[in-house]
């Protein structure tokens, strides 16, 4: 068996799914499990759709409904099915209209519908196409804990169910689930995130013992650099967990960040690949360090990111500082991406900043607080790194004329990152792209 999962622009029109079909039947002797997302950019829109709710626009919430349920229909030929999704989501729409108020469990009632609709309707169009194809919910299958909007999958019971599930299925047909969207052991449907299907891919994969998990996206693979960022990127032919690990957590939004864990766990090969370009062959990501004459395998983009600047207000008591912060920030359930410190000074990024005021009053109790709003976090990633002396110098050269804070180096050593203000990002990144990939080794690069 093979995992093969879809993203939302593979799956975006009737059209693009009829292409992932031919995919799969080019597959079919491989036994693919199909993971999918929703279609095209229905996620956002579905959040757009709970917010204007709860907000009381319940007119305009409406409207943007009924825009969705007709790109649905105009996509796919479910009537049906189309409609009385729509029907349920109309109806928890009016509800949040009523209560003005969008709870963590309402906003997964909403947004898993994106994936419930679509896994229905790559099932139809695949069964249309010739192909024996069943569908599976993923909600009876992938149990999480209750963490609403990023839930945690409970492993054991999870892998339990697929494993029961699924193989007996996949040994017939094509088995179709929704990324993304699962269920806490009452029942109760949870998402794993936003770009969370790569994540129920790995654990479908992890779960079935599957020989290999495909990821299917609008890219080549991995990279040299964010295409969002700079364009112009080669393709990474090879990389290690670890550094797809790195890149994922410091923006390479091709692969959500929890994906190599279960595939670590299995050690199960994981493969990027391109829907619109299948004969390109991707990127694969296995355990093995990759040995390569470039130091650098990618260099990962985080923009609009919040610096908070804290220094204790008590300065000769400077022990318990640390820990009081970290205390604050669990409290809020806010995670920092980067840290650096000094004795009494401590400089640390959020991604998220929805809770900056409660967090900056809170701080304020024993530290003063500075904010600076609209920076980036530039993350060089390679496992030659901790061995390469001199990498530093190069990556500082290459930059000199770009106002750099806050260096850190991973405990893992194979990652080396830095903020600069949002304007400088592109500059930076091209600079460092010169730099590290102006010479490829192309047994890891694609020139
Ligand atoms: P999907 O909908 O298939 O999950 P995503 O939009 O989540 O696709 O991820 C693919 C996108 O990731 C690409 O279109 C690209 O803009 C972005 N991306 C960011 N960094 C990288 C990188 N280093 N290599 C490739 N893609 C990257
Ligand atoms: N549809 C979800 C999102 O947009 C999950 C995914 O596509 O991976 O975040
Ligand atoms: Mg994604």
């Amino acid at each position: 068996m093979i995992v093969m999962k879809f993203g939302g622009s593979s799956v975006a029109t009737a059209d693009a799914i009829a292409r992932v079909a031919e995919i799969v039947r080019a597959r079919l002797d491989q036994r693919p499990v199909v993971v999918v997302s929703a279609m095209g950019k229905t996620t956002n829109r579905l959040l757009e759709i709970a917010r204007a709710a709860s907000a009381g626009q319940r007119d305009h919430a409406l409207s943007l409904l009924y825009e969705l349920r007709d790109f649905h229909l105009a996509e796919s030929s479910m009537e049906r099915t189309v409609e009385d999704h729509f029907q349920e989501l109309s109806e928890i729409v009016r509800g949040l209209a009523v209560l003005g108020e969008l709870t963590p469990r309402s906003i997964d009632a909403v947004s898993s519908l994106g994936e419930r609709l679509s896994s229905l309707i790559v099932t139809r169009t695949f069964q249309r196409a010739g192909l024996s194809a069943v569908h599976a919910d993923a909600r009876k299958l992938i149990v999480t804990d209750h963490r609403h909007t990023h839930a945690a999958p409970q492993f054991e019971p999870t892998y339990a169910r697929l494993a029961g599930a699924i193989p007996p299925l996949a040994a017939h047909s094509v088995v179709v689930l929704g990324g993304f969207i699962a269920a806490t052991p009452e029942g109760v449907t949870t998402t794993l995130g936003r770009g969370g299907s790569d994540f129920t891919a790995s654990i479908v994969g992890a779960g079935i013992g599957a020989r290999e998990i495909q990821i299917w996206t609008d890219v080549d693979g991995m990279l040299t650099c964010d295409p969002t960022v700079l364009p112009g990127g080669h393709r990474v032919k090879r990389i290690s967990f670890a550094e797809a690990a790195e890149l994922a957590y410091f923006g390479a939004k091709v692969l959500h960040p929890a994906t190599v864990l279960p595939a670590i766990d299995k050690n199960i090969p994981v493969l990027i690949l391109n829907s619109r370009r299948p004969e390109v062959p991707g990127t694969l990501i296995t355990a093995d360090p990759i040995a390569s004459s470039n130091v650098i395998k990618s260099i990962a983009c985080k923009k609009n990111v919040t610096v908070l600047n804290l220094r204790s207000s008590r300065m000769f008591m400077a022990h318990g500082f640390l820990r009081s912060i970290f205390e604050v920030f669990d409290r809020f359930e806010t995670s920092v991406d980067m840290i650096s410190t000094s004795e009494v000074s401590v400089s640390l990024t959020l991604d998220d900043a929805s809770q900056l005021t409660d967090l900056t009053a809170a701080l304020s109790q024993f530290a003063e607080v500075t904010v600076d709003r609209d920076q980036a976090i530039v993350c060089l990633v390679g496992e030659n790194l901790k061995t390469t002396p001199g990498v530093g110098a190069r990556i500082f050269g290459a930059v000199r004329h770009i106002n750099v804070r806050m260096v850190s180096q991973g405990a893992s050593s194979l990652n080396l990152g830095f903020v600069v203000n949002g304007s400088d990002l592109l500059p930076a990144v091209e600079a460092l792209h010169e730099e590290f990939f102006h010479e490829l080794d192309p047994e890891v690069f694609d020139a």
